[in-house]
């Protein structure tokens, strides 16, 4: 087990002065390591495979609040539905009607933030502003009552120009606030989810108001 306990302190209580979220990301980490920060109190972990969380959600405690950060497939959306706290990677209105549809059937309302491609790498999932925009239109969500668009997420590029990794961050947070100007009724519009363990600070400097951080916590993955 390897948990950077001081640091996890030290990030926790700096992000709490500023009103930040800290999600601690678990992907491919034991349920030690989850249950060494359970111990001190911390509730909200990130996975990014279905099949991983499903796993872990099964044997670790029922208060624990999970987050899907990864890449999800419409037909996986079943598996996570009974508990899943919040999804994290929205990337498609198609998604949007599966995981509604799941929800109901589950008697609950899911969460979910919107995934927005801000990175110039292709590889990144997500939509653009328009797609954005359209999603967020009372016409779209009002036949989804059992979805609550909280927010927005994104992954800035990996890269070490700083000014890049700014401005995508800033446009994340722009779409973010015309998101929020909008009146949309039943979401609690609220969440800007970006920042990890290598670009958080600039992440925060830009406004965001939750943080998924996992190699600074749980050490590098394989
Ligand atoms: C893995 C992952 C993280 C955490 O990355 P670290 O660099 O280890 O902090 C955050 N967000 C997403 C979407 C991830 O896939």
């Amino acid at each position: 087990m390897s948990v950077a306990i001081d640091t996890y302190q030290k990030l926790q209580e700096a992000f709490t002065a500023r009103g930040v979220q800290l999600v601690a990301v678990s992907k491919t980490k034991p349920v030690e390591d989850i249950r060494a920060l359970y111990e001190l109190g911390h509730r909200d972990f990130g996975e990014n495979y279905v099949q991983e969380l499903v796993e872990k959600a099964a044997i670790l405690p029922a208060d624990i609040r999970w987050h899907f950060i990864g890449h999800l497939q419409s037909n996986k959306v079943k598996y996570i539905a009974p508990f899943v706290h919040l999804i994290h990677g929205v990337d498609s209105e198609k998604l949007l009607r599966e995981i509604d549809k799941q929800a109901r059937k589950q008697g609950r309302t899911i969460g979910v933030l919107l995934q927005v491609h801000i990175a110039a790498e292709e590889t990144k999932f997500g939509l653009d502003a328009s797609e954005v925009r359209a999603i967020l239109d009372p016409g779209t969500l009002a036949g989804l009552k059992a979805v609550q668009v909280r927010g927005l997420m994104g992954m800035a590029s990996f890269t070490e120009d700083r000014e890049q990794v700014r401005s995508e961050f800033r446009s994340l947070r722009q779409l973010f606030d015309l998101g929020r100007a909008r009146e949309l009724p039943h979401m609690k519009f609220e969440i800007l989810s970006m920042g990890m363990s290598g670009d958080y600070p600039i992440a925060i400097e830009e406004g965001s108001n939750l943080v998924r951080i996992g190699s600074l916590l749980f050490g590098s993955r394989k």
